[in-house]
């Protein structure tokens, strides 16, 4: 009785990885480096907005101006809000960021790319199916990376924006996953010690759901990205990223000139995707079956 209470589940197909797979190797071939507050950068965000536009979601690009190690520099965040559940004003926001590090001339294929797609790609399956049993908002944040370090005025402009334009416009936001370099071949997927414990839980949850248990693990590093600005706000926020990217954490290819879409592959974006949606099903439906419990209880006492 249940699959009558709840709408069908999200899944992310080959499809949707094909559409991941496209969306960072166009920003890849037109856009690099699109560091953040060059014309490159804000070029690469309409490149977003369109290719988010052709999945036939709604899409909106969000410009400011803040200030930089380098004086002040225009930012470009890109926003999807895919509203299906009538009935609930919560949104799961899921966060990538586009833009490459400055001055390493970076393609960012892994870096920035592979994420950005992963969120097209979502953007398409959730339009294909038009069933979700939730809300979802997509944000493609400008300026992650940092200019020199991160500070106050250094880096995660896009995800300290969207937050504030969460606020302001009252969004109300159950969970937020962050998600960063989830396009290696060799994919190990990590979760930093700063992210939700319950989201953690999740997260192990869906992997071993997708049967693919061995995916994801927990560290006991922190880590500094984009749900950093969540988690401050007091938003459940959760960071899934692999940093082991051709060498140990924080070497190989990151932030430099081989972070080439040769490095990546369909099959990790679909895991990655696969990951994402399995989340997405725990969060969603944990809502429904509270909401419905009363419903579900008669129907069992009917059975
Ligand atoms: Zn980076």
């Amino acid at each position: 009785m249940i699959s009558i209470l709840l709408a069908a589940s999200l899944i992310f197909t080959a499809e949707d990885a094909d559409v991941a797979w496209e969306t960072a190797r166009t920003l890849v071939d037109e856009c690099t480096p699109r560091d953040a507050g060059t014309v490159r950068g804000k070029i690469a965000a309409y490149k977003v907005l369109d290719m988010v536009s052709a999945t036939g979601a709604d899409a909106e690009l969000d410009v400011f101006d803040a200030q930089t190690p380098r004086g002040k520099k225009r930012f470009h965040n890109v926003y999807s809000f895919l509203k299906f559940d009538p009935t609930n004003d919560e949104y799961v926001v899921i966060i990538s960021h586009f833009d490459t590090k400055s001055g390493v001339a970076c393609p960012g294929a892994n870096d920035g790319g592979s994420t950005t797609g992963l969120l097209t790609g979502l953007a398409n399956a959730v339009m294909r199916d038009r069933s979700i049993d939730g809300n979802l908002m997509l944000v493609w944040t400008d300026g992650e990376e940092c200019m020199d370090y991160y500070g106050q005025n250094d880096g995660f402009w896009g995800s300290k924006r969207a937050v504030q334009e969460i606020k302001r416009r009252g969004i109300k936001v159950k969970a937020a996953i962050c998600v960063d370099m989830l396009g290696d071949k060799d994919l190990k997927i990590t979760i930093p010690k700063n992210s939700s414990r319950a989201l953690a839980k999740i997260a192990c949850y869906a992997a071993k759901k997708a049967g693919d248990e061995k995916l994801v693990s927990t560290i006991d590093d922190l880590v500094k990205d984009d749900h950093v600005a969540f988690l401050e706000a007091g938003i459940k926020s959760i960071c899934l990223i692999d940093f082991e990217y051709g060498g140990a954490p924080g070497s190989g290819y990151w932030h430099t000139p081989e972070d080439t879409m040769d490095k990546l592959s369909k099959q990790s974006l679909l895991r990655s995707g696969r990951l994402l949606t399995g989340m997405l099903d725990v969060l969603f439906t944990k809502r429904s079956q509270s909401s419905s419990n009363g419903e579900q209880n008669k129907q069992n006492k009917n059975n």
